[in-house]
């Protein structure tokens, strides 16, 4: 990777034709780059300025509206140029040639993912957290994640993180003064209610810690693998829960080879569903091909957090479905959905039972489909609360864990009255060291190409 501070360019709208398409140039200083590239124009900083955009020989190659940011007010603090286009792919590309070529002798070269945004955050325009939900709003997948991006990008997430170091680096204060008076020790716990602040940082970490993984699984969603005899319904079930046709339904056994999905959302939590080919077991595939999809599938199981095994209720299930159980990996919640209750004959129902959590449903009728949906939303702890959610990561969720363990240890000094002073302080600043490495005051580069990385090019 090269993540020089030279100025660097973009295409920084999507791939494809649209409207219009922009290419943006970051330097710390443009100055040069628009006088060459506007024919000594002078662009007012922010303004737009509709302009010819042209080859060094002078032909046009585009008109359009150039903006220029003066550093720091610009996305990344650095000097911006943006240069707006017809969003075609071959103008876009002949634009970012033309803006290389022009910043050539500056050292200008195209940018790398996620790079615009990384200076943002090397510039103190973003902090981590919010840099991580630049690319959530863009990924997010329904409008719920979008929202809870947005309120992360505007900020909420990491102010809520601020205040929590901000309370525990008070306490952390408090204990290490008391430190240097070894005589006042016991004393000073009683007279500052040390424990009753270290309790109250620990309640409002457990609020944030409850908003941020129920914000993770409407950016991360849940895996459903639909596993099942073939012809029990799996495909119908599929367009009954996606409401559409997506996967081919057909009578005849055996059809589902390669697998199907489809994300379906739930109350605005995207579920990631994959119809699987059916399970014959192992030795009884017919084809070769209906053998891989059959090993296809065990790997599909192996990656879900809920698996739907289906039955057919009218028929039962049969030997090969003791099968199927057997091999369901330890751990991952199963719920049996027995299907085609129009022909068997049963209500539509829930059934708690030792094995499982047993449905009964018709896919074709669409009865108890709801049934089902309110099943999956309560495995994947969707608990409706007014609470606004943060949209956090893997790695937010991880750092609120392993601070809350680290309160969790210093309660236990605090507990004891004598010579665990220190301990106490020092897990208060392993604490807010956590939490400290969700907004970014202590990451390590690493971190960061892994964060950014992940960015797509122009971002
Ligand atoms: P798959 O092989 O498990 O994917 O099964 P399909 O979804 O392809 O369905 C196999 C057959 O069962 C098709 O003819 C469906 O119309 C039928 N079927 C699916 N669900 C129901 C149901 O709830 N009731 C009835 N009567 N038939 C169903
Ligand atoms: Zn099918």
């Amino acid at each position: 990777m090269n993540l020089d501070s030279s100025p660097i360019a973009a295409i920084a709208t999507a791939p494809g034709r649209g409207g219009i398409g922009v290419v943006r140039a970051s330097g710390k200083n443009l100055r040069a780059l628009a006088e060459v590239l506007f024919n000594g124009t002078e662009l007012k900083p922010r303004h737009a300025t509709y302009i010819p955009f042209t080859q060094a020989d002078g032909t046009v190659i585009d008109q359009g509206i150039a903006i220029y940011f003066k550093a720091p007010h610009s996305y990344t603090g650095e000097d911006v140029i943006e240069l707006q286009g017809h969003g075609g792919p071959i103008v876009l590309q002949m634009l970012l040639q033309r803006v290389l070529e022009a910043g050539a002798e500056q050292g200008l070269r195209l940018a790398e993912p996620g790079e615009f945004t990384r200076r943002a955050y090397l510039n103190d325009k973003l902090d981590l957290a919010q840099a991580e939900a630049v690319a959530d709003l863009i990924d997010a997948s329904t409008e719920a994640a979008a929202k809870s991006a947005s309120a992360s990008l505007s900020g909420a997430f990491s102010q809520t993180i601020h205040a929590l170091v901000e309370r525990v680096t008070h306490l952390r204060m408090l204990v290490e003064a008391t430190l240097d008076f070894p005589e006042e020790e016991i004393d000073f716990l009683e007279k500052s209610d040390a424990r009753g602040q270290l309790k109250g940082i620990v309640e409002a970490l457990d609020q944030v810690f409850k908003q941020a993984s129920q914000g993770a699984l409407l950016r991360e969603g849940l895996n459903v693998v639909l596993v099942g005899q073939p012809n029990v319904g799996k495909s119908s079930l599929l367009n009954a829960l996606a409401g559409a046709e997506v996967a081919i339904v057909t009578p005849i056994a055996g059809t589902t080879r390669d697998k199907v999905s489809e994300t379906i959302q739930i109350e605005g939590i995207p579920l990631n569903i994959i119809d699987t080919a059916g399970i014959r077991g192992h030795d009884e595939a017919v084809d070769v091909v209906e053998r891989i999809g059959i090993e296809r599938t065990w790997g599909e199981v192996g990656k879900a957090d809920v698996i739907l095994h289906l039955l057919d209720a009218d028929h039962g299930p049969t030997r090969h479905d003791e099968a199927i159980v057997a091999n369901f990996p330890q751990g991952v919640p199963v719920l049996r959905i027995w299907n085609k209750i129009d022909l068997s004959g049963h209500k539509p129902s829930v059934d708690e039972m030792p094995d499982a959590t047993h449905i009964y449903l018709s896919a074709n009728e669409k009865t108890g489909i709801d049934l089902l949906r309110a099943e999956l939303l309560r495995i994947a702890g969707w608990q409706q609360t007014g609470e606004s959610l943060y949209l956090a990561r893997e790695r937010h969720l991880i750092a609120l864990r392993n601070a809350s363990r680290h309160l969790d240890y210093a309660g236990q000094h605090a507990a004891q009255t004598d010579q665990s002073l220190d301990l106490f302080a020092e897990e208060l600043r392993l604490a807010q060291v956590q939490l400290s490495t969700i907004t970014g005051e202590f990451s390590s580069d690493d971190l960061l190409g892994v964060i950014f990385s992940r960015f797509c090019i122009g971002k």
